[in-house]
């Protein structure tokens, strides 16, 4: 008697959206005011550079602004690595005792771009792998690595700790290599667990949480094929497609579920999915996830684990509201490891050009900006919209007027998604109108611009969005249409742009610059804020009576 959980799985926005002004903020942003002057860089001559070397370096595509958070108020001292032939030296690194919280040992350690907060985080264990070679790891479980010339700063980091059995909160751009960071963790889990253990009708290991049908089938490819060479097995859950094939993998004997909690928590209730041996659950998207809309399910879903269990969540936007939420379900002490900013920042390699217009001088608009980004219909452009109504009339004004284009919404029958997605990625029709439900995560090469043809409903989605440009090195463009509607999130765009170092036109001044407290979609207005990192909390036990 399987409940329809699907509803709850979608990007989209379901109501009408708030009014101006309520959206919520960053409230990081709100000390930007007091800091340096800004400086807009005029970045709208940036060529797009196409240059790709066949060995990938991830390192050099996130530089965004060094993580600062903890700098500055705390005394640093040099902490001297242990000089493990696989461990390199880390330079420029400090680390600072916090002192404190959870049981005290709690450091900070800032190496370059990447910030590690957590008990005890400054010991050698925990150094930084700098290479494949040195990271201890077997090498099938590294097949999947062959390409890739060392690890990508997230892994880098954050293996030592999942391969410790921490808890560990990741945020790192999707591009950064956050799937194998813990990806490799989890399969390592499952050889672990596995050891001399019979393999037949097992039940999985390993579960990955994502807010989207088109995420988790990206995460299952890579965990797929990291697991090919080491005999571990995954299963994509989702939604909109039968649910047979399904079951029978599930049937035959799986180390590791990734999906979406809707279609998850239909096959728990059918009883052909358990969980009771899950001892490593990951978020991705994990504030999305942990998004009102999902909430409530992924608790459900958490209390069919094991109670001792490793928590993993990555995202990357980690708005304040969802800090207490995440804190409920790990250990007290969970990790952190901030790849670039953990302040709402977007990526410095894509150039944002924000537009005021009219609401409907949007289409006029759109059309013109094709002529000039997609004038040759063969580069990759994306262009975003809200709601699922605005996909199909914007494509059909396109489609009129003579453009190839497809469309991705939450409305779609999954079969439809796939392949307006599958086009996009492989070049067939290089232009896609989407909702947010294409906003997180997705991993698609080579997007040249991203087009807002409607503002999201927050600037953490905004953030999203345009990520989806400017990856693995290559400058992006994306172009932001900004009506009247949306002046609400003037300020808080304003200090996105700034912060990237982005023209802030003067239309978007005149809304004001103010920046509201951010709510929380659970705890209101009397939310208190709490990092992360913060001490205390509990851990939760799951049971079955925080089923809904
Ligand atoms: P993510 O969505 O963050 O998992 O990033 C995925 C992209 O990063 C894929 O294109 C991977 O091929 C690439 N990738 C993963 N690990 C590395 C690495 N160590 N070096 C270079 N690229 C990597």
């Amino acid at each position: 008697m399987g409940r329809k959980h699907d509803a709850v799985v979608a990007a989209e926005p379901v109501a009408v959206p708030s009014p101006a002004g309520e959206a919520p903020n960053s409230p990081k942003l709100k000390s930007e005011k007091k800091k340096k002057k800004h400086k807009n860089k005029d970045k709208h001559n940036q060529e797009q550079n196409g240059t790709a070397s066949p060995k990938r370096k991830l390192d050099e595509i996130q530089p965004r602004n060094a993580a600062e958070s903890d700098k500055g108020k705390k005394k640093k001292k040099k902490h001297k690595r242990d000089s493990e032939e696989n461990v390199e030296e880390t330079k420029a690194e400090s680390v600072d005792g916090a002192g404190g919280g959870g049981g005290g040992g709690d450091e900070s350690v800032t190496d370059g771009h990447v910030a590690v907060t957590g008990k005890n985080a400054g010991e050698a264990k925990y150094a930084p792998v700098k290479s494949f070679a040195g990271s201890g790891l077997p090498e099938n479980v590294l097949e999947c690595c062959k390409g890739f010339e060392k690890p990508s700063p997230i892994q880098s980091r954050a293996w030592p700790f999942l391969l410790d059995g921490r808890d560990l909160i990741g945020i790192a751009a999707t591009g950064s290599g956050k799937t194998l960071a813990f990806g490799i963790p989890a399969v390592m889990h499952v050889l672990s667990k596995r050891k001399n253990k019979a393999v037949k009708g097992r039940n999985p290991l390993c579960l990955v949480l994502s807010p989207t049908r088109e995420l988790a089938q990206q995460i299952s490819d890579v965990m797929c094929d990291a697991g090919k060479s080491c005999g571990v097995e995954s299963v994509c859950l989702y939604g909109g497609t039968s649910k047979g094939p399904q079951i029978s993998s599930l049937k035959s004997g799986i180390d590791i579920v990734i999906g979406t909690p809707g279609r998850i928590q239909d096959l728990i209730e059918m009883g052909v999915c358990s969980l009771k041996d899950v001892s490593f659950v990951v978020l991705d998207e994990a504030d999305r996830m942990l998004d009102m809309g999902f909430e409530q399910v992924v608790r459900s879903i958490l209390g069919q684990t094991c109670s001792v269990r490793q928590m993993v969540m990555f995202s990357a936007t980690w708005p304040l509201p969802v800090h207490q939420l995440a804190q409920e379900f790990m250990d007290p002490n969970p990790v952190k490891v901030v790849v670039g900013s953990e302040d709402l920042a977007a990526n410095h390699d894509v150039m944002q050009i924000v537009e005021v217009l009219d609401d409907r001088a949007r289409d006029n608009r759109l059309v013109a900006l094709l002529e000039k980004y997609h004038k040759s219909q063969r580069n990759r452009v994306l262009i975003f919209v809200l709601y699922k109504m605005e996909t199909t009339r914007v494509e059909r004004m396109l489609q009129q007027g003579g453009w190839k284009v497809v469309s991705i919404h939450g409305d779609k029958a999954q079969h439809d998604r796939t392949k307006a997605l599958s086009l996009f990625k492989n070049g067939s029709c290089p232009l896609m109108i989407a909702t947010d439900v294409a906003a997180r995560g997705l991993d698609i090469p080579d997007v040249e611009v991203v087009i807002n043809y409607s503002f999201p409903l927050t600037t953490e989605d905004y953030v999203h969005r345009i990520g989806r440009t400017g990856r693995s090195g290559k400058k992006g463009v994306a172009h932001t249409f900004f009506t009247q509607q949306n002046k609400g999130l003037a300020g808080e765009l304003v200090n996105v742009l700034r912060e990237a170092g982005q023209i802030v036109p003067d239309a978007l001044l005149k809304f004001g610059t103010h920046v509201k407290k951010k709510e929380s979609k659970l705890y209101g207005a009397h939310f208190k804020e709490i990092s992360a990192d913060a001490p205390k909390s509990q851990k939760i036990t799951f049971d079955n009576s925080d089923e809904d």
